[in-house]
């Protein structure tokens, strides 16, 4: 169903405590799944969709930034900050709200918050490119970085790659005994790892998910076997990466949006004119995706606006005729649209 103008007088708003339910209603997987479908849907329609690289603030301690994107009938954006020492002091590291519009008459039709939604679309797009970029029967996941995005990886791979081993490390032990936990408790083997170097042994995908506002080294580049697909989410600013170079020279890589990712993204470290490979394309059969078994594949997500697009999208058609949203007052509406004014007064 394609949102159309708001007949109505309020915006939908569906609530972390709505997003909590309608998760464990649907399930994460079967979520995560729809999800995908969503997004590969407009991936592969990439070129009807107005792109321009997020808009950043940038402070010393982390991001705020703005994500617009729209196509002929709908506009969205998010909102979200990166803030990786805010984990210390209790807070999320990433938290995210959005609106999707009509663009017919310009109305919201939708406000969410986004916080668990970003943890669901970001998995759901790595799981999305690990289809088409993983080898032939992957099946076991190293995670390096057992933060708040890490559990929402591990679902989202078993739902679309078949991966049901995972390799977990974090520098922070507590972080990693919190994810085998939940991680247990969902039906996965899981294997606690004291060094990045224990954890990529044996793994077919490598998914590095770490936080840390600098140029870190999470891989170096003889812990890299031939074959692999890399998973890389959390280097997504300038000066923030994960990778050593040299890993970016022996890899294929594979990118949402170069004129962001050549910003934000691990290519960063790289010439200009490196050459990456859009994902739309390969999704239309119009780029080669892996050509060969011991190509090492790596995907260097930032998150792009177009996975949020869709993930409003998702949600504005799955709360359809639901109780998982509530009524916002956000839009003014006086019977005579020019009698703004007289619409306050007679509320005194
Ligand atoms: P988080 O703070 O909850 O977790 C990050 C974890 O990384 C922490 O447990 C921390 O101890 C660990 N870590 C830090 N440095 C490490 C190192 N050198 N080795 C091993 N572990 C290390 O953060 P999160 O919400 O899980 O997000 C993780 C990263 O992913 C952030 O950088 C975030 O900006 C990024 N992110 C990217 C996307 C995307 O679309 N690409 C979406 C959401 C988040």
């Amino acid at each position: 169903m394609k949102p159309q103008p708001s007949p109505l007088a309020y915006v939908p708003f569906v609530s972390v405590e709505n997003m909590m339910r309608l998760t464990n209603a649907i399930g994460p997987e079967t979520l995560m799944t729809e999800l995908a479908g969503y997004i590969e849907e407009d991936f592969k329609r990439w070129p009807e969709f107005d792109k321009t690289p997020r808009v950043a603030s940038h402070s010393r301690d982390g991001v705020i930034e703005l994500m617009p994107t729209a196509d002929a009938t709908n506009y969205g954006f998010k909102y979200v900050n990166g803030h990786p020492k805010n984990m210390r002091e209790g807070y999320q590291t990433v938290t995210a709200f959005g609106v999707l519009s009509s663009v017919a008459n310009g109305y919201p039709v939708l406000l969410t918050e986004m916080t668990v939604l970003t943890a669901l679309r970001t998995a759901a797009t790595s799981a999305l490119v690990g289809k088409y970029l993983a080898p032939k029967g992957a099946s076991v996941m190293a995670m390096i970085g057992n933060g708040a995005q890490c559990e929402f990886q591990a679902l989202a791979f078993r739902a679309l790659c078949g991966i049901t081993t995972l390799r977990l490390y974090d520098i922070d032990a507590s972080a990693t005994d919190k994810a085998a936990a939940n991680l247990v408790a969902q039906g996965f083997d899981v294997v606690k790892c004291g060094s990045a170097m224990e954890a990529v042994e044996g793994a077919h995908i490598i998914t590095t998910c770490t936080a840390d506002k600098q140029y870190a080294t999470i891989l170096t580049d003889n812990l890299v076997g031939a074959g692999v697909h890399i998973n890389a989410i959390g280097g997504d600013c300038p000066g923030k990466t994960e990778l050593h170079r040299d890993i970016l020279l022996r890899s294929s890589i594979f990118v949402e949006y170069p004129p962001q990712t050549r910003i934000e993204g691990e290519i960063q470290q790289l010439d200009e004119d490196h050459a990456v490979t859009e994902l739309w394309q390969v999704m239309r059969g119009e780029a080669p995706g892996r050509t060969d078994a011991r190509q090492i594949t790596l995907f260097d997500s930032v998150g792009f606006a177009i996975e949020d697009f869709s993930a409003l999208r998702y949600i504005h058609d799955r709360i359809a005729g639901s109780d998982y949203f509530t009524k916002l007052d956000m839009l003014a509406d006086p019977d005579d649209p020019r009698d703004l004014f007289g619409m306050v007064m007679r509320a005194a």
